[in-house]
């Protein structure tokens, strides 16, 4: 054990703060620096005139997870945070018909029946069969895949036949709903991933069975109050959260990172140093050319990215009678997912996802107003899209829909104040890369021992942490990354990192 080995983390995002916390808490000495003025990252606060906002999660699945980082610490989420379950969890808008989506099977069951032909049966065997897969696969997708050793262990080639390959969610879901509106109920969650249900792997049936049986969490005060947590842990173990201070680089001897360079040239050293900042971006601006050979610049492009988002973050003079979370499919949902994926155009008929957390949440605005976020997905920066150009556009298309598919035909008159996040604001201002807001895509040979792995296998002394390496995006899946580094870092110091296994929140499959 040594107490003082100092460990740096790149970025103040979930999972440089989850590792954080996690490391203070073992005696490391932890110091973190992120460029931004609050932490949080894509899951900070956005505050304009008195309203306030996410600038990203909004749906925080998988709850145990987070209660088992806060446990590892030797605390407890609810001494920090309060949750507020959501039942119904949300509205999904088709074109001539809207369901309420529940997390209980009872009020599930009767509404798919009062909504779809086919009724509820294909549900029920979803849930059972469903579990199954998961309480497999999950040991499986938190190990850490840092060796090829690790991909060939017991558990995973016992879990094989659960991965479904090469089967997209889109098929798998064939075998429990005819309808394809049905499936789309429990499909759409792999743009969660900033994927096509069509592309996405069936092991992320996952997502919908998780929100189904597990249920989907506010945070009283936005999701952004995790990260805020996490950083009070952190701050409460010793260590220390450096904000306004950018790293310009890695300090790199002989294939060694030995600390970070800052943008006022001062060189900070350590004996470990994770990168949270997202993994593409950091690897082209962190990390001078000719270093690298598998991630290098022409490698990356040549790797798969996420789609991005269109944000509008709105504060209205009034509360809307609208769910806390609504999402509102394309008429034409095929057409709208190949302009975002493979043709990257911009589409005049799209889905989008509309958070009115204000009716369950009245801290989030000034009395009898209400903070509303609206998020498009849109094509990554591989389109070419010059958003400066766009942007106005694509601004009045929101608000036009809002008016058509949701009745807030008079939203214009109702603004207050307003914030945009293009794809080319996420680039550039928030360091992400192509604007890909969920990272690499997690498509089959990008995921497990072929993502970046979390001991980054270019770099000693090097660990990743968050979206961009394994598990993958999804707050829950962040904060396993952590989990997985801490765990390595513990393990390389000889530190008992004393795991919990899974056991207090997994619900018992039935097979
Ligand atoms: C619009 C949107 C909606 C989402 N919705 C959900 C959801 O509902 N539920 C869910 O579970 N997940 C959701 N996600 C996915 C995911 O949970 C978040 O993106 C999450 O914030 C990613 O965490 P991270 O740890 O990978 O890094 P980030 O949040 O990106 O944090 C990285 C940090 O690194 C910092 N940084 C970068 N470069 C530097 C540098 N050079 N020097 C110093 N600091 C630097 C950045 O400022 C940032 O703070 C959503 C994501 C987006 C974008």
């Amino acid at each position: 054990m040594s107490e003082s080995k100092h460990i740096i983390i790149v970025g103040a995002g979930p999972g440089g703060l989850c590792a954080g916390m996690l490391l203070s808490n073992r005696g490391f000495k932890v110091s973190i620096y992120d460029k931004n003025p609050e932490v949080g990252g894509r899951n900070r606060a956005i505050h304009l005139d008195g309203f306030c906002f996410d600038t990203g999660p909004t749906f925080l699945l998988m709850k145990g997870v987070l209660d088992e980082m806060f446990e590892l610490c030797g605390r407890r989420s609810e001494d920090y945070l309060e949750f507020i379950p959501l039942n119904p969890m949300y509205d999904l808008v088709y074109d001539d018909q809207t369901l309420s989506v529940f997390s209980d099977r009872e009020h599930m069951r009767a509404e798919l029946e009062r909504v779809f032909a086919e009724g509820a049966d294909g549900y029920e065997r979803f849930m059972d069969n469903e579990r199954s897969r998961f309480n497999r696969l999950y040991p499986c997708i938190t190990r850490d895949y840092s060796s090829l050793l690790a991909f060939f262990s017991l558990d995973l080639l016992r879990a094989l036949p659960w991965l479904a390959f090469p089967k997209s969610i889109f098929k798998n879901l064939g075998q429990y709903f005819d309808q394809e509106k049905m499936r789309l109920a429990f499909c759409f969650q792999s743009k969660y991933l900033g994927m096509s249900p069509w592309d996405c792997p069936a092991l992320f049936t996952m997502l919908p069975y998780l929100e189904h049986d597990y249920g989907i969490f506010h945070v009283r005060g936005g999701l952004n109050r995790i990260s805020a947590a996490m950083a009070n842990v952190i701050q409460e173990a010793g260590g220390e959260i450096h904000l306004n201070v950018e790293i310009q680089s890695l300090v790199i001897d002989q294939g060694f990172v030995k600390g970070v360079k800052l943008q006022s040239g001062e060189e900070v050293l350590g004996d470990e140093v994770i990168v949270n900042a997202d993994f593409a971006h950091a690897m082209t601006h962190l990390v001078a050319p000719g270093i690298l050979r598998k991630y290098e610049r022409s490698q990356l492009d040549k790797r798969e990215y996420s789609c991005s988002t269109f944000m509008m973050y709105l504060g209205l003079n009034q509360v809307y009678d609208l769910p806390h979370h609504t999402i509102v499919f394309a008429k034409d949902y095929r057409t709208n997912i190949g302009n975002i994926f493979s043709k990257k155009l911009l589409s005049e008929d799209f889905s989008f996802y509309v958070q009115n957390a204000t009716v369950s949440d009245a801290s989030l605005a000034p009395a009898g107003k209400s903070a509303l976020y609206v998020l498009v997905p849109m094509p990554n920066n591989d389109s070419g899209i010059d958003w400066q150009a766009h942007c106005q556009n694509v601004r009045g298309q929101v608000l036009d829909t809002l008016g058509a598919r949701l009745g807030l035909s008079d939203i214009r008159e109702h603004i207050e104040c307003e914030k945009i996040i293009t794809p080319q604001t996420w680039e550039t201002e928030e360091n992400v890369y192509k604007g890909a807001t969920f990272s690499l895509s997690h498509k089959f040979s990008q995921m497990l021992y072929w993502r970046p792995h979390n001991r980054f296998e270019e770099l000693e002394n090097c660990y990743l942490v968050g979206g961009g390496t394994h598990p993958g995006s999804g707050l829950p899946t962040i904060y396993e990354s952590a989990r997985i580094s801490s765990r390595l870092i513990c393990k390389k110091h000889k530190v008992v990192f004393n795991d919990i296994k899974h056991s207090n929140w997994l619900k018992k499959a039935k097979a």
